[in-house]
């Protein structure tokens, strides 16, 4: 149940953007129900989360929406973060690759987190896009095939 995992999710999260005065924002209103392993699908939004929080400064805005498609659905999480420069944008998935080091030094990550959902969405045969802009913002769009026999 994608809503509730959302949601959940979502709670835990509001803990440390509360902390950077960031806001959760977020339209999730339909239920749908995905086949997959769980616990890695909680890891693949939480990575994501975590950096729409940890790359954004205080005061920020962070949107999640959950739409449906006929066989798909499409999680968008969008923050109104430090952006990721044109040039960066294809090496982002690769294992311990950040943007400027100095930039994220103190947010102290690894460099894995995304090349852990991109392996996650793909292993539940889906895709992991970006949309990104230096200074405005960051938008990432996992798209998930539906479980037919729920939906
Ligand atoms: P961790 O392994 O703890 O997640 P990380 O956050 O540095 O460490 P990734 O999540 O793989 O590693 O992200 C890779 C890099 O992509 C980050 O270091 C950051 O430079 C950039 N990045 C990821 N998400 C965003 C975002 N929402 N806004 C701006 N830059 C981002
Ligand atoms: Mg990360």
């Amino acid at each position: 149940n994608l809503k509730q995992l959302m949601q959940d999710l979502i709670i835990i999260i509001d803990q440390n953007a509360e902390k950077k005065n960031i806001r959760i924002l977020s339209d999730i209103s339909e239920t749908t129900f995905i086949r997959g392993d769980s616990a890695r699908l909680k890891q693949l939004f939480l990575n994501l989360l975590t950096n729409a929080v940890n790359y954004s400064s205080e005061g920020g805005e962070v949107n999640v929406s959950l739409s449906n498609e006929e066989d798909y659905v499409n999680v968008s999480i969008a923050d109104t973060g430090i952006g990721i420069p044109e040039e960066e944008i294809p090496r982002i998935f690769e294992r311990f690759y950040r943007v400027d080091k100095a930039r994220s030094r103190n947010s102290g990550g690894t460099g894995l987190g995304l090349a852990i959902a991109k392996h996650i969405v793909e292993a539940h045969h889906g895709s992991l896009e970006v949309e990104s802009e230096a200074g405005q913002g960051t938008t990432f769009h996992v798209t998930l095939p539906k479980d037919l026999t729920q939906n």
